[in-house]
């Protein structure tokens, strides 16, 4: 009686494999799709603002929205390869974090932050678009050492390299220098390979400057383009260049100037769409470098 019980258990166990063995089998196709697609790393284009993101995301295909916290992810794909548009709100500390979650999250091989900035240098005007050879924060400052009703003087303070040492920036003579993040060689290669396909302005090699603040003080503009040698300044650039070098991803800066005060510019919102229509064609000519599978 009881062997029989465990005889009848043991070719029900039998039959369960067997079907789950179909099932499995049944599902194994789309499941190495899942795996074939995820082998290719999603490029990430950023942008802070709606009107700095969702005319990129419009072009994508196959599009799929996920969110975390704030940041919103549109998942889709440019001539078939993975890209993934990322709206991360203004600022450093939104970017930083959007970064380090589209990081962990989607594995990128590559990360463009785009969007408006505002120029430092003359020579350029509203509709320009500046590549970010290098990219620099520009809010990380040390100020001089003064005492009470000694006043304040921007024009003393010094840059502050945050990454510089695991000690205090503040006592750490060696943290009072410039970082620069380089912009990814081969990004910069596909950016100036389609520069032609842009009409509205001129495209150039420059230094994007980032911090949360606005400037409109045009000397002290003056101050940073001379010191930093800043093209543009915006409010995101260097922390997602930041967070990319500490994760080892390619990362390049990709900026049109909706405004400039040193030469009069006044601001204009159109130059959002007109950045992201060039990056598109910058994206699909950096999957085009890329290695086939
Ligand atoms: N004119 C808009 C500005 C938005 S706030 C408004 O008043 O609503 C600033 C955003 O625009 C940031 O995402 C920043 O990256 C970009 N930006 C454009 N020009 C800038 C400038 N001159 N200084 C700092 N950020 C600028």
């Amino acid at each position: 009686m009881k062997s029989k019980m465990v005889k009848s258990y043991a070719s029900l166990a039998f039959i369960t494999v067997l079907l789950l063995s179909v099932v499995v089998g049944c599902s194994s196709p789309s499941q190495s799709e899942t795996v074939q697609e995820s082998s290719q790393r999603p490029i990430i284009v950023q942008g802070p603002m709606p009107i700095e993101a969702e005319e990129f995301a419009q072009r994508l295909e196959n599009v799929k929205k996920e969110k975390s916290g704030t940041f919103e992810f549109y998942i889709g794909t440019v001539n078939d390869y993975p890209v993934i548009v990322a709206k991360t709100g203004k600022g450093m500390e939104n970017t930083a974090a959007a970064t380090a979650v589209a990081i962990e999250r989607y594995n990128p091989i590559a990360i463009i932050n785009q969007g408006t900035s505002g120029g430092h240098d003359p020579n350029l005007n509203v509709f320009d678009i500046v590549l970010g050879k290098r990219t620099v924060n520009i809010g990380s400052l040390k100020s001089a050492d003064k005492d009470e009703n000694q006043g304040i003087d921007p024009t003393e303070w010094k840059p502050m390299d945050l990454m510089a040492s695991e000690g205090s920036a503040g006592e750490d003579p060696n943290a009072e220098k410039i970082r620069y993040y380089q912009g990814g060689k081969d990004l910069l290669a596909a950016a100036n390979a389609v520069k032609d396909k842009y009409t509205k302005g001129k495209i150039v090699e420059g230094t994007i400057g980032s911090a949360d603040v606005w400037n409109n003080e045009v000397d002290r503009i003056k101050w940073f383009h001379n010191k930093y040698g800043t093209s543009v300044e915006e409010m995101e650039g260097a922390s997602a260049a930041q967070i990319s070098e500490a994760y080892d991803v390619a990362f390049l800066g990709i900026r049109i100037l909706s405004n400039n005060k040193v030469n009069g510019g006044k601001y204009n919102p159109n130059t959002a769409a007109a950045n992201q229509e060039y990056v598109y064609e910058v994206v699909k000519e950096y999957i085009s470098t890329l290695p086939s599978e």
